[in-house]
């Protein structure tokens, strides 16, 4: 996109993450975290509730009903306050599953002792509306359904529009892990009803890592008290201490949260999430052009592929090894992702961050120059990972 601001590339001699987060971030973020706040102070108490504020906002059309209820910790904290919150302890849920933060999100309610079924369709089959609808209706006793908006482990778009309709036709509730999407990808609560979603500081809002936040309807949120199996991850006690006095309810991660903010602002001046959403798309669309002149094969089909992080097949050439291709692409200014397909040997690159379309040129030039120096000359995969891919043009 010509008319995006440039990127603010890594000034310290740092390489590129081509990693779903955390990320490449920019200076400005980085240089706001260089003083000290005081959590019960007044300006600090204005972050956040800017930042509250500006993430509603960002939620789009119907954003009115919601508000935002931060957490510290990792995002999975955040997913497992989301469940734990508003699933009750009567309740049960329906996971879709593709990957591994779909079956975290199963894990997590093991641990909290919450019933749960999954619709699992192995690593990155997406589930579908209608199958979704025919669980529901086979299934009386569940009350949520959770969705996994972009899977990051093979980095398929899952459909959500479809599976919200389905959730909504049988009266059920939608919890969706929007983690890697949330801030690149709209997801309107006006055209596609949910209760709440999840995501977190250093994903496609290019944040530093520190603390997640859960965007609710706010009927939800006053409904979800007492249902939580924990003290920390109370997402109805933390809204109402922070409604009631505009503090965390614990000690917030001062710092971080300075430099969301920053990114935050720096997210509105590129044009909002349709900005964000098209460089993204732009990296992914130069980067696996690149990659397929080289040779390379895509675990996914056009359609699938999301703009946050794109699988590749592993290379048959018995001259490739991943972690010798690490080293390379290392030396090179790239960080890059190992796969967690089962079947194939894969590896995976970010494509969100403080990056754009020339440095994913420069990433595919890096991955030529590392194939060369380990001696392949054919980065074909070998063919049953291509047989495996099959399946899922048969089951899509
Ligand atoms: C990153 C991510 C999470 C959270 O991972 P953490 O390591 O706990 O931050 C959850 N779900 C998805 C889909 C993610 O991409």
């Amino acid at each position: 996109m010509s008319d995006c601001p440039a990127i603010d590339p890594p000034r310290l001699g740092e390489p590129y993450l081509l990693t779903p987060g955390p990320l490449t971030t920019s200076y400005a973020v980085k240089q706001a975290m260089l003083r000290d706040w005081g959590s019960w102070d007044g300006d600090f108490r204005a972050m956040t509730a800017e930042m509250r504020e500006r993430l509603v906002a960002m939620l789009g059309d119907g954003h009115e009903a919601f508000t935002c209820v931060p957490m510290q910790g990792s995002g999975s904290f955040s997913v497992e306050a989301m469940l734990g919150s508003f699933v009750p302890r009567d309740g049960k849920a329906l996971v879709l599953a593709n990957g591994a933060y779909g079956q975290r999100a199963a894990q997590a309610l093991a641990y909290i002792g919450r019933a749960f079924d999954a619709l699992d369709k192995g690593d990155y089959l997406p589930p579908r509306g209608p199958e979704v609808a025919a669980r529901l209706a086979a299934d009386p006793a569940v009350t949520h359904v959770v969705a996994i908006h972009c899977e990051t482990s093979s980095g398929i778009l899952n459909p959500l529009a479809e599976i919200a309709e389905a959730v909504a036709a049988a009266g059920r509730t939608l919890l969706v892990d929007a983690m890697s999407a949330f801030g690149a990808l709209p997801l309107p609560p006006a055209e596609v009803p949910y209760a709440a979603l999840v995501s977190s500081a250093n994903k496609c809002i290019e944040g530093v890592p520190g603390f997640g936040f859960v965007l609710a309807r706010r009927e939800a949120v006053v409904a979800a008290e007492g249902n939580a199996h924990s003290l920390c991850l109370d997402v109805h006690a933390q809204w109402a201490a922070m409604e009631a006095t505009g503090q965390w309810r614990y000690t917030p991660p001062t710092h971080a949260v300075a430099a969301f903010l920053e990114a935050l602002r720096a997210h509105a001046a590129e044009g909002g999430v349709a900005a964000r959403g098209a460089r993204y798309a732009e990296n992914r669309d130069v980067l696996v052009a690149g990659m397929r002149a080289l040779g390379f094969e895509t675990l996914l089909a056009d359609r699938w592929l999301s703009p946050i992080i794109t699988t590749f097949f592993c290379p048959a050439d018995p001259a490739f090894s991943f972690d010798a291709f690490y080293d390379g692409m290392k030396a090179r200014g790239f960080i890059i992702y190992p796969g967690k397909l089962t079947v194939a040997e894969s590896f995976r690159l970010g494509h969100i961050g403080q990056v754009d379309a020339d440095v994913m040129r420069q990433a595919v030039a890096a991955v030529e120059a590392t194939l060369r120096a380990l001696g392949v000359t054919d980065p074909a995969p070998p063919a049953a990972a291509l047989a495996e891919r099959a399946k899922l043009g048969e089951a899509a």
